[in-house]
This record gives structure tokens, sequence and C-alpha cells, in this order.
């Protein structure tokens, strides 16, 4: 491990806040160095974000960083103590097994964002794990996250991938990575179990204090800034599972070690893109009873966030039974908020400016039919955005996405009928609608592809397309329509692996 501070090596401006909290938040130590960094991709544009020299990073030193073999100037090194339930069962303990925090930077909007390297080794809390990443995984989490960011759902980030030259053993031996995260902190549910399962008042206060100063500001000015602390999270808890529920995307692990108070989407392990719609959708292997389905998100971030609200109740005064009143209306409060950002969603999805008191049971009856009849969620929302309002005579593109074309006829008749309460043209409609739908999404099938291609036959070609053309997910596909089609029955992937 060289720990550098020359002029060769990439200059990272920390301003570390979480290593200044007290040690038993967490355990001191470097990333363990791997055999040959290579990099695999640098996004220069978070980079610039960050304050970061992007050419630096990818000049031979910068890749050592980003591999965990040389330690910037200012990085103080750490892996971060956390618990959680995990399927709903409690783990008093997990930790980052393979991950290490760096330290926290600026970037150019004032916000603070963690940078912390995943796979970088082993640690005092990686249990029976290698405390590494296999390839395949680490450029999902890339895909998937930044293709996320980019349909302006709030997630980490991924900064750079670099494989190590080294080979993880799973089922069976594959090459290793890291991936470079940035998030607006690494801070769990599980965080704050970690102390409540040990009765640490004084951790839980200063943990609280932490992110009421670093995600929710406001929350200090409220007369109970714990109880204003977890409102906050509610709502974004709220935001952010409505933003999963319009694009069809399945986390697949939303266990509270998995669930960050910042509100970002974090930890893609066995996570997916809905193919065609049904609610019970399930992708993970690990998930045999369905417990995080599509159609159970919400409520599985209601019962974390009731989770979130225990850690916090001995903050809230003496009145114990008064604080847990007060909490669980908080606790409530999710279903409102998160029903009103679901519903204005779908009427944005469906070209209605305007609110009118059946659009829910117009959204409603849309899915049922496309549940029955296996059309592709994706591809029937997008195709909505080119049909005329006035004539069926183009909507031959969204009937031909269900099993039975008709069955979609009564409910196109329904969509007409309702847009005559709308003023807008069928341009302008056509365009906002675009503005929501995403034509490209990183369907299952492509990103199977890009992994096996780059696993098998070392080739980051496919990689690099599909990362480059979910960049721009609500743009024109033309010249792209490849990636925009729903998988054909021999390509459909029923099964995710989380691969750690
Ligand atoms: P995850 O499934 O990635 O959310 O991880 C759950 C827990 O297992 C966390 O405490 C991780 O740090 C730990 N973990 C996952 N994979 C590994 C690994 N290969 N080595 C050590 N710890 C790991
Ligand atoms: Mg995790």
């Amino acid at each position: 491990m060289l720990n550098d501070s020359t002029t060769t090596s990439p200059s990272f401006p920390f301003e570390n806040s979480y290593a200044r909290l007290p040690e038993r938040f967490f355990e001191r130590l470097p990333p363990t160095p791997v055999a040959e960094p290579g990099l695999i991709r640098l996004n220069n544009a978070l980079a610039d974000h960050l304050g970061l020299d992007s050419e630096s990073l990818t000049a031979p030193t910068g890749i050592e960083v980003l591999a965990g073999n040389r330690l910037p100037a200012g990085a103080e090194p750490l892996a971060m103590a956390y618990a959680g339930f995990q399927f709903g069962n409690w783990v008093p303990q997990l930790g980052d097994g393979r991950a290490i925090l760096l330290g926290e930077v600026i970037d150019r909007d004032g916000v603070r964002r963690d940078i912390q390297l995943k796979g970088a080794g082993p640690t005092p809390f990686s249990r029976r794990g290698d405390g590494r990443a296999a390839l395949g995984p680490v450029l999902r989490e890339f895909v998937l996250g930044e293709a996320m960011a980019a349909l302006g759902v709030a997630t980490t980030r991924s900064l750079a991938a670099v494989t190590t030259g080294e080979r993880v053993v799973r089922e069976t031996h594959l090459p290793g990575a890291v991936l470079t995260r940035v998030a607006q902190s690494h801070i769990r549910v599980g965080t704050f179990q970690f102390f409540a399962a040990r009765q640490d008042l004084d951790a839980i206060q200063l943990l609280a204090d932490h992110v009421i100063a670093r995600h929710y500001p406001e929350a200090a000015e409220s007369a109970d800034p714990h109880l204003a602390l977890l409102q906050a999270v509610t709502n974004r808890q709220a935001e952010l599972i409505a933003s999963w529920q319009l694009i069809g995307f399945i986390h697949g692990v939303m266990n509270t070690d998995n669930t960050s108070v910042a509100g970002e989407t974090i930890d893609y392990g066995p996570c997916a893109f809905m193919d065609h719609y049904h609610p019970e959708t399930v992708y993970s292997s690990i998930d045999q009873r369905g417990r995080y389905a599509y159609c159970n998100q919400p409520h599985i971030a209601q019962w974390n966030l009731a989770g979130f609200a225990e850690s916090l109740l001995p903050l809230m005064g003496e009145d114990q039974d008064a604080a847990v009143a007060r909490a669980t209306e908080v606790i409530q409060s999710f279903s409102e908020r998160f029903n009103a950002a679901q519903n204005s969603g779908w009427r944005r999805k469906l070209g209605l400016a305007r609110t009118q008191p059946k659009d829910t049971e117009l959204v409603e009856d849309l899915l049922a039919r496309m549940a029955d009849n296996h059309a592709d969620f994706t591809s029937t929302f997008r195709s909505l955005c080119d049909v005329e309002s006035t004539s069926s005579e183009r909507d031959e593109s969204i009937r031909r996405l269900f099993d039975d074309p008709a069955a979609i006829d009564e409910w196109m008749a329904r969509w007409r009928q309702r847009l005559q309460f709308e003023t807008r043209s069928d341009e302008d409609r056509g365009q906002a609608m675009r503005a929501v739908n995403p034509a490209f999404i990183p369907r299952n099938h492509l990103v199977e592809e890009v992994i096996s291609a780059a696993v098998d036959q070392g080739d980051f070609s496919p990689f690099h397309r599909l990362v480059d053309v979910t960049a721009s997910p609500y743009g024109d596909p033309s010249g792209h329509e490849q990636f925009t089609v729903p998988p054909r029955p021999d390509q459909v992937v029923h099964q995710t692996f989380c691969g750690t």
C-alpha cells in the first residue's frame, strides 16, 4: 500500500465528517491492494461534478487509487458498522464487509458525497466473506445505478469500475472488480438499529445529529428534531418508492441495512426492471416467498421506516407512550405521501395534466389488462406517447404488446374520452409523456449480455454501449431500437442472483 501525497496522485478535496464520530461507529483500515488494477470505466461527468480530475484518475496512479492500491492524501479509510433486518430476520451485526469509505467531498452543488470502494478487501465485518466483488455484479451496479440517475431516481452513483486481475471464488471462479460508489451518505436504517440494539443512546443521538446536519438541516429548527427527522426520511422513502413503481424497478433486497436514510436507492444486488407487467413479479433467487415483490415494495419501505422510528424513540422524550403515538402517526403518513406521488406519476405517464376523480381507476384498469396480457411495462407506456387522441389509427404499436391485441381497445377508448378533459395538443402531450416514459431502461437480458461478454470474453464494449444508451433514457430511440425491444421468450431473464 502506497500512502501517497505526491503531485502524481489524483487529489481528492476530502472534507471528512463521519470519521469524526466516535471510534465505535466504524473500524479504521485501508483497502487491501489487488494484483493488477485495470480501468474499465471512469464516469467523467460525475468526476467533474465531484471536483475530481478525470485525467489524473485515469493515469496509472489514479487507477491504483480506484483499485485500493494507493491511498489519496486526506483519505481516512474506514468500514462502517451497521446491523439490519434481512428478510425480516434480525442480524445484530453486518457492517461494511467488503467496502471501505475513503472519505467525503463536497460536490459542485455543495452536497457532501461519500466516496467508497466496494470490493476493497476483508474488514472486521466480513464474517465468512472474502471482502471482494465479482465483475458481473460490479457491472450490474454500474449500469443500473447510472441508468436510475438518468431516469431521475434518487440513487447512489458509480464513479468508476476497475478489474483486479484476481479471481474471486463464488459458485465458480470469476474475475474480480472494485466499484467506486458515491452516495449522499452510506448511513442506513440499519446503522441506527445497530446502536439501538446495544441501547447506546449516546451513539443514536450523535448519529441522528449527524444525519440531521448532513441531510435534513431544516429538522434542526423543529420543536422535536428527531420526530422531524423521522418525517423527513419517511417523505423521501415515499417519494423514492413511488419513483421505483413508476418505472417498474424491483430492488430485490429491501432489508433495513439496504435502506438509506438519505433516501437514495442503494445496494444494487439482484435488482431488475420488469419486462411484462405483473404486480407480483420477483426476480431475486433468494426471495422465495416474494417478500420484496414489486407490489410489496411500498409496504416493506413502511415496515423498514417503523424500524427506524423504533430506534429513534428513546430520543423522543420521557413520555414514551406519547412518543410512540407521534411516531406512529408519521409512519402512517407514508401511505398518503406515497399514494400522492404515485398517482401524480401515473397521471403524468398517461398524459393527464388535470385531475379527474376516476383517474386512479383508469390506471388500475390499464395495469390489470397489461398483467392479463403480458404487456411489456416500459414499451406500453412509451407506445402510448405516440398514439393519437382522436383516432385509433396508430394504436397498432401498443396493441401488439398485448397477448390479445383487442384486450386494450376498450381501454384506449376510455383513455381517449378522458383526454377530452385535457387542453394540450397531441404533440405537447406526447412530448410531456416522453419525458416520463423511458424508451431505454437497462433491460435484464441486455444486462446479462453485458455481463457475459465481459466475464466470458473480456469484451467490455456491450457494457459501454449500454451505459451510453441508458444515459438518455427519455431520448429519441432512432438508431438504437434494439435497446428498446422487450426480450424474446428465449431471452427473458426469470431470476437474478446476488452473486456477491
Ligand atoms: P449486501 O447483500 O451486499 O447488502 O451485503 C450484506 C452484508 O454482507 C453486508 O454486511 C456486506 O458487507 C456483507 N457482504 C456481502 N458480500 C460480501 C463479501 N464478498 N465479503 C464480505 N462481506 C460481504
Ligand atoms: Mg447491503
